[in-house]
């Protein structure tokens, strides 16, 4: 259980977060070791194989790859090896009486809207939500010690950017809602479409408490989707490729920190000690309170505790494979229901392997995954028979619509597997199986967004249980900033 090697870095988690934090100080020269409970890397943006398929197993869709935007530089800071498909338009969302494509292109886009709900006035919230989706990216981008990690950064932030940027702060305490209501749009299947999808972006499915400015940045997500060729496999292993040390199948027990961290840290984990100058922890910040001794360090963690079960969400997910079908107008679909059974939710996204993907779309089927979010108290503490039949319902109730928006029968769906939280806590130990980040709400305060928290010298958190939010491109940016401030 000994070693006596001593890393620059030892981080947890080969989630996006820690993966690409380990490749970008890999690539500086820097010896990490990176720690994985999992034998794949991913975490929630994972895969697993079935029957020769490879199947997404959380999140689908890359988006952040605009110019300067964070998957694209990590794309072209890492030479990553990649083959991406621009998507558009980036989401296709079936409302209960109407279709509407969200393209790329803003002209289309409003004349899109305009076709569907021609008696609504559309320019002024899409201005708006385009300006502050500029305006986020900006805050986080251009600012790069954000999250603030120590003081002597602060002069940092007095660029010539600030005044701008300082601007778009008063949207982060008006809501989507609010903004809807000032111009007066109020038509049920507007707002729908709106709130169901904020509800994958945001993670917020009410529009009174989802903040404007990260309103508009999950608004403008479908803008910008990009399909990986082989799926998140690809885009997961070509960042595994980059790390040298990664530990599969090593779940972290025990941190010990030497003198304070001051000296470094011992990582205790199921099969092996491994020693580090700096640590950096990519798992949600409720899990850490048990991996540490040091009654200080435990009281810390103990101001997060795990959210509530109505705080956070997890999801509920089908995995299927259906026949290809070229005429398809997207990718991506949002498709509005009523009330999905042990959800409660009112739509679930499709994500469909792209047609042309000799990976993934073999056999004349393309590979599926379906997400709809979920309680995690719904599906723990059931006895066998009570969660199967559970999983049955909720998953008929899913397929029935999706094949009558795919046209499709049941002979068509293939390879049916389902997942529910209890999955997301085996395969990515999240607590309660909480995944897809903290939801943004008027509730949380800003300044958890801003400031950085650790308890230790040398010791450092990301992922979407921190700042700067959750999604794939959010991790990755707190991962540059981190590098950023480490080596600059
Ligand atoms: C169903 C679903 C769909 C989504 N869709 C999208 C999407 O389309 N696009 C998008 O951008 N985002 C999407 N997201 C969100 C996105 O997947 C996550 O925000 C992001 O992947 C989180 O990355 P992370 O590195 O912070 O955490 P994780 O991915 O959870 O990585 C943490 C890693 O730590 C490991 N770990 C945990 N505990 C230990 C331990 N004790 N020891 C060692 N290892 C440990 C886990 O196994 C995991 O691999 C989706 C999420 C879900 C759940």
């Amino acid at each position: 259980m000994t070693t006596t090697k001593t890393y620059d870095y030892i981080v947890i988690g080969a989630g996006s977060a820690g993966l690409s934090f380990s490749a970008l100080m890999e690539r500086k020269g820097f010896s990490v070791a990176l720690i994985e409970a999992h034998s794949l890397p991913g975490g929630c943006s994972s895969y697993f194989e079935r029957d020769g398929y490879i199947f997404d197993a959380g999140a689908t869709t890359l988006s952040g790859l605009k110019s300067n935007r964070p998957i694209a530089n990590l794309i072209k800071d890492l030479d990553l090896k990649l083959e991406l498909t621009a998507i558009d338009p980036g989401i296709v969302s079936i409302l209960k009486n109407k279709i509407i494509h969200r393209y790329k292109n803003p002209m289309k886009w409003n004349e899109e809207l305009i076709r569907v709900f021609p008696k609504i006035q559309h320019e002024k919230f899409w201005t708006k939500v385009s300006e502050l989706e500029h305006s986020g990216w900006s805050l986080t981008q251009d600012f790069k010690n954000i999250p603030l990690r120590s003081f002597s950064t602060l002069p940092s932030f007095f660029n010539s950017k600030f005044f701008s940027a300082i601007k778009s702060l008063p949207n982060l305490f008006k809501s989507v809602g609010a903004e809807l209501n000032d111009l007066a749009i109020n038509d049920p299947d507007y707002l729908a479409m709106i709130k169901e999808m904020l509800f994958i972006t945001a993670q917020n499915n009410e529009l009174n408490d989802t903040p404007l400015l990260m309103g508009a940045m999950g608004l403008a997500y479908p803008e910008d989707t990009f399909y990986a060729t082989g799926g998140m496999k690809a885009f997961a292993n070509a960042l595994a490729s980059k790390c040298s040390n990664i530990f599969y199948r090593n779940e972290v027990r025990q941190i010990l920190p030497i003198n304070n961290g001051r000296d470094g840290f011992q990582v205790l984990t199921n099969k092996q000690m491994l020693q580090g100058k700096k640590l950096i922890s990519t798992i949600p910040i409720w899990n850490h309170e048990i991996l540490f001794d040091d009654k200080k360090v435990k009281s810390f963690f103990q101001k997060y505790p795990a959210p509530q079960p109505d705080e956070c969400w997890s999801a509920f997910m089908i995995y299927l494979t259906v026949p290809v079908d070229y005429n398809r107008d997207s990718l991506y679909y949002q498709i509005h229901t009523d009330a999905i059974p042990h959800c409660g939710t009112h739509s679930f996204f499709v994500s469909l392997s792209h047609p042309k993907d000799e990976v993934r779309s073999i056999n004349g089927r393309q590979v599926v995954t379906i997400s709809t979010h979920t309680r995690s108290k719904e599906w723990l503490k059931l006895d066998r028979v009570d969660y199967e039949n559970k999983k049955d319902e909720t998953s008929e109730f899913i397929l029935n619509y999706l094949k009558k928006a795919f046209n499709i029968t049941d002979s068509d769906l293939q390879n049916v597997m389902t997942g529910t939280p209890k999955t997301f806590i085996k395969y990515t130990h999240r607590n309660s199986g909480l995944v897809g980040g903290i939801p943004h709400s008027l509730k949380r305060s800003p300044l958890d967004f801003l400031i950085a928290k650790s308890p230790l010298e040398n010791f450092y958190m990301l992922g979407d249980t921190q700042f700067p939010g959750q999604g794939i491109a959010a991790v990755i940016l707190g991962a540059q900033n981190l590098e950023n401030y480490l080596t600059n």
